[in-house]
């Protein structure tokens, strides 16, 4: 069990309400929230990587059927997951980015942050792994933890461009302004040399994309 799984796990247990999303009628494998007849587990496959990732979830986030967070624990091995509380951050957040193997970069867009917290490159020159903070939620979700998060003021913030995709060779709607959680996650392994980890984590968003496409459509 992933940490994802464990975290969905624990928030299900407490949640008094299903979540009912589109489609919810027809039965969803309880691991990928796929349509059973067209799950995408077995593509869930850890893939060797030099970095990690820390998902900070709102709480809505954690049990939507529509999360993409939750497919980069199935190829990262050092994914951890973490639900953001308002009022305090969480000891084991705080402790994962104090920890000297790690640097930690916050990933959100430029124009939110003050210019000299912004890098579009991962610092070279450190024996740190790359820690990527992403914070998994609604667009709305996203930047009021931004917002309100002290605790991660302090850390870089690393922006990608959205032209920065092609050349990664990485498939990308040159249309979509917007990104997914597990899309931005593809194109940081990339930036990382993850080169397989990239390729397959952009593959299993898109199976999803496709599973999800003609489930609606059927
Ligand atoms: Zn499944």
């Amino acid at each position: 069990m992933n940490r994802f799984t464990q975290l969905y796990q624990q928030r299900k247990a407490q949640s008094t309400t299903e979540f009912v999303g589109r489609g919810a009628r027809r039965a969803r494998c309880p691991v990928c929230q796929v349509r059973q007849d067209a799950c995408i587990c077995a593509s869930a496959k850890l893939q060797p990587s030099g970095c990690g990732f820390a998902l900070v979830m709102h709480t809505k986030e954690v049990l939507r059927p529509s999360n993409t967070g939750r497919f980069i624990a199935d190829i990262v091995a050092d994914t951890h997951a973490f639900i953001w509380s308002r009022q305090e951050a969480d000891e084991a957040l705080l402790a994962l980015l104090n920890d000297p193997q790690w640097q930690p970069y916050l990933v959100f867009p430029a124009h939110f942050a003050e210019p000299e917290r912004v890098t579009e490159t991962l610092h070279h020159g450190t024996t740190k792994k790359p820690l990527f903070v992403m914070l998994d939620g609604s667009w709305r979700e996203a930047r009021k933890m931004f917002h309100q998060s002290p605790w991660l003021s302090s850390l870089p913030v690393l922006a990608l461009r959205p032209d920065q995709a092609s050349s990664y060779g990485l498939r990308s709607s040159p249309l979509k302004e917007q990104w997914a959680t597990a899309e931005v996650a593809a194109r940081l392994l990339a930036m990382n040399g993850d080169t397989l980890a990239a390729q397959s984590l952009q593959q299993r968003f898109e199976d999803f994309t496709q599973a999800t496409l003609a489930g609606r459509c059927h």
